[in-house]
């Protein structure tokens, strides 16, 4: 994000641009934002529970010890496309989704319970492994899941304990791994993915002064406005009441996306946003079912709406959002920050910098970077001593480069002002296609930092993770499976209903 009063130079976000991971501290290098925890090195990681997925040692993936895949059920990737939606089995009632569909979903024999939101509550968000995506709000058939003014997701109505919220969060019961297969195919895994194309980057025109790196995100939203592709677009902008807070913001003029141009570190439960009745007021006269958008998020946010998209059941209120989001761009991401643990905690109370002084914020080069409104820096320290206001869910994120997304923008593998472009589907294609004639641009130019600091988030979450990382197995993870792995109470419903 930079200061809309003051431009500043348009740098990037987090990392240094060649990916280089250091191993000598343990940490990748200028790209790294983890903090104190170790990144790069190659300590194994236990198998006996004590921490780090199980099926992962010296960093790499072992031998899969996962129930593979129900055959012809819709975890079946192996034949027919694998990006149609998947329907519900025939005869289910899907005005309450019930375990005749999750049995399906997992090919589980006899589910020991329902999974309430005190589940979700006692393993995810109490556990502070919430990486606040909002995807639980939108999965929530009865609206019973709202934004608590912690930012968290709270229970405002009875819990139905229909599993759903439980199902479709990342740190939960989505396998996220299995949902980047799922949604691009056996070679959506390894590597940084299975990319139809990349590029390096940038928008010529003067806003781009507002940009994070080259404008490409805005300039893509901007065309697919223009082309009529999309009616708005999902983005974020900064919070009226509190400074240098991201708020999510459906942006419906090229004016309102560039005035939402440039990177912000705090997650914003976006998918909680997808009541398209809040935005009615900006949006055409037209029925729902034909309105069509973008989202911009973090790759965990990306991967939870694809897998919203993938089924066919009524979401709440945010049914018609979920429906009619055509474009998803994910922004690379190794670390996201809780806002009042960064911008309060430790920069105001700690270091006395107040938000209002700062005119941008940036994680460069293994260091937290603070300017003031003129541009002059008034913080360089070590990133990994604000290593305790990063959100600790991130850890065992290893989605760097956005899987599951239709175009993954960064900053890392570009030189400055330049954006690295990932374009990994059809409709990702006819977006860029859409912008290309009016960026400066050229072949992505070091496509192995992308893959470096991709690996080194793989290593860092493999160790994190405390249950097995396997594309292959069902989507769906199981509460008490979990909780097992996880050292969770297994029934925290009972003691509050
Ligand atoms: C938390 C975070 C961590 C990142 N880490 C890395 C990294 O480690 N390495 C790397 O190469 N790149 C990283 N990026 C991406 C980088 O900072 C730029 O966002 C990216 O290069 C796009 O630049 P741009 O100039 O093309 O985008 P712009 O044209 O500036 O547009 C950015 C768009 O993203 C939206 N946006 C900004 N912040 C958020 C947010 N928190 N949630 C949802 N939408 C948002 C804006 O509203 C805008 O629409 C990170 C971004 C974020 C938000
Ligand atoms: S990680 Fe996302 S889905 Fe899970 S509890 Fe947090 S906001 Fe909800
Ligand atoms: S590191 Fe992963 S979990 Fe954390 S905000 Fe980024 S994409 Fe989401």
């Amino acid at each position: 994000m930079t200061d809309r009063d003051g431009p500043l130079p348009g740098v990037p976000a987090f990392g240094d641009r060649d990916g280089d991971v250091d191993e000598d501290e343990g940490r990748c290098g200028a790209g790294c934002t983890c903090g104190a925890e170790g990144g790069g090195g190659d300590r194994p990681v236990a198998a006996d529970g004590s921490g780090g997925a199980v099926n992962v040692r010296d960093g790499s993936l072992g031998p899969i010890t996962f129930t593979p895949p129900a055959e012809g059920a819709s975890q079946d990737v192996e034949e027919g496309d694998p990006t149609e939606r998947v329907g519900p089995p025939k005869g289910v009632d899907l005005d309450t989704p019930g375990y005749g569909i999750r049995r399906e979903m997992n090919d589980i024999e006899t589910p020991d319970d329902k999974t309430w939101f005190m589940e979700l509550d006692a393993a995810v968000i109490d556990a502070d492994r919430c990486i606040q995506c909002g995807t639980c709000v939108a999965a929530c058939p009865s609206d019973s899941i709202a934004v608590g003014d912690d930012g968290l997701p709270e229970l405002v109505k009875m819990c139905t304990g229909c599993s759903l919220c439980w199902d479709f969060c990342p740190r939960g019961g989505l396998r996220y791994e299995r949902q980047w297969k799922i949604t691009g195919g056996e070679d959506n895994v390894t590597g940084a993915g299975d990319p139809i194309t990349e590029f390096s980057a940038k928008v010529t025109e003067e806003w781009r002064e507002n940009a994070q790196d080259g404008g490409v995100v805005t300039s893509v939203l901007c065309h697919l406005l223009d082309a009529g592709e999309i009616d708005g677009a999902l983005v974020a902008t900064e919070s009226d009441e509190e400074p240098w807070k991201a708020e999510s913001f459906l942006a419906t003029t090229p004016e309102e996306l560039v005035e939402s141009a440039g990177s912000f570190y705090n997650q914003t439960m976006a998918l909680g946003d997808l009541d398209l009745d809040r935005w009615a007021h900006k949006l055409p006269d037209v029925p729902v079912e034909e309105l069509s958008l973008a989202v911009v998020g973090t790759p965990c946010e990306i991967e939870g709406i694809r897998a919203l998209r993938d089924f066919d059941w009524e979401y709440g209120s945010q049914e018609a959002g979920v429906r009619a989001i055509e474009y998803t761009i994910a922004l690379m991401c190794t670390k996201n920050f809780n806002y009042y643990r960064l911008i309060g905690e430790q920069l105001a109370e700690k270091r006395g910098i107040l938000p209002e002084e700062i005119g941008k914020l940036d994680v460069l080069d293994g260091e937290m970077r603070v300017y003031g409104r003129d541009g002059e820096k008034l913080l360089a320290e070590d990133v990994r001593n604000f290593h305790g206001a990063a959100l600790k869910g991130c850890d065992e994120c290893a989605d760097f480069t956005g899987y599951c997304s239709d175009i993954t923008v960064g900053s890392v593998g570009s030189s400055d002002e330049y954006s690295s472009v990932i374009v990994r589907t059809e409709k990702g294609l006819k977006a860029w296609e859409l912008t290309a004639p009016d960026l400066d641009y050229h072949d992505l130019e070091d496509r192995s930092a992308i893959g470096g600091l991709q690996s080194w988030d793989k290593k860092k979450a493999f160790k994190s993770l405390k249950r097995p990382f396997d594309p292959d197995a069902p989507r769906f993870i199981e509460y008490a499976e979990f909780a097992e792995q996880y050292g969770t109470p297994l029934n925290p419903h009972e003691s509050d209903h």
